[in-house]
């Protein structure tokens, strides 16, 4: 397909998403759609990332997600950060005196982008430790391709939305996972709640992971505390077994390895690299 062939394809798609809502979403369709973002899904689906975006599965206020499919069928999910002023003020308190981020901070379409690379890694991260996140596939500008969780009815719930058989079970897990991504993925996910998990088959899946901070940095036992607060409160409510704060902390952090040196790779790389195409276009 040629770019004008796929460009217009990409604008029929998005306009035949648009017909289908009415009100605030089709404003957002627009807003999300913009020029750069129809060019990095150009992008991916001329490098055989993604084949078609199907629907929308969720609308937020910084970013979309969509149902996509792969060439073969495969489904994927694709995460569009909106460009916006908001979507810059909320991660803005999150990477201010990250030096991974320096030289970015006064450009609003380049944070953003360097956002997305950042959930990609921390994605990548999470996977290469065992833990259970959507596998990342790739990413571009302001969009994320991963693993679609879910299966042919639709997406998984949210943790929120579902009954739990057991939840002595399940909370246990959602512990495991914030002491082994401390232990094992050096991550702290920092905005973990029942809104971030999502539930496939009975098992928890871990999401939203683009906050998520490299242990050592001066503010990750605060997060990984509200963490744990979060998850305690929403099981407590729902009969599990809680475990004391203190004591969770405790574990976290007697156990693992305490190297610091593990983090060199990760906090080396220079997030600019990928987001370098686009530049004084606001
Ligand atoms: P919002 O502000 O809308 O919460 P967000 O920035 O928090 O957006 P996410 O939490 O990553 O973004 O995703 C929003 C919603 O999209 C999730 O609540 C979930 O329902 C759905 N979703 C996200 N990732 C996936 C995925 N890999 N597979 C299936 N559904 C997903
Ligand atoms: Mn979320």
């Amino acid at each position: 397909m040629s770019y004008d062939e796929m460009y217009s394809y990409l604008e029929a798609r998005v306009d035949a998403l648009k017909t289908n809502r009415t009100g605030d979403e089709r404003q957002t369709v627009d807003e999300v759609f913009d020029k750069q973002t129809l060019m990095a899904i150009y992008g991916m689906m001329t490098s055989g990332i993604l084949d078609s975006v199907k629907y929308p599965i969720s609308t937020g206020k910084e970013g979309n997600v969509f149902y996509a499919e792969e060439e073969d069928g495969e489904p994927l999910a694709l995460k569009i950060f909106r460009t916006s002023t908001s979507t810059f003020k909320r991660i803005g308190k999150y990477i201010e005196g990250d030096p991974r981020f320096r030289g970015l901070t006064g450009n609003r379409r380049k944070m953003i982008y360097a956002w997305t690379n950042k959930e990609y890694r921390n994605l990548q991260r999470y996977c290469e430790a065992g833990l259970p996140v959507p596998e990342p596939v790739a990413f571009s500008k302001n969009c994320l391709a991963m693993e679609f969780i879910g299966d042919e009815n639709g997406p998984s719930p949210l943790l929120k939305d579902t009954v739990l058989d057991d939840p002595d079970d399940i909370y246990d897990e959602a512990i495991s996972f914030i002491i082994d991504g401390w232990q094992e993925a050096h991550l702290v996910h920092g905005d973990l709640s029942e809104y971030n998990i999502l539930m496939m088959d009975g098992e928890p899946i871990f999401i939203d992971v683009g906050q998520a901070m490299t242990a050592d940095h001066f503010n990750s036992k605060e997060l990984l505390v509200r963490d744990i607060e979060n998850i305690n409160r929403f099981f407590k409510n729902r009969g599990a077994d809680i475990i004391d704060v203190a004591r969770i902390m405790e574990e976290v952090l007697s156990g693992g390895d305490d190297d610091d040196d593990q983090d060199e790779d990760y906090d080396d790389e220079d997030y600019d690299d990928e987001c370098d195409h686009e530049e004084g276009d606001e």
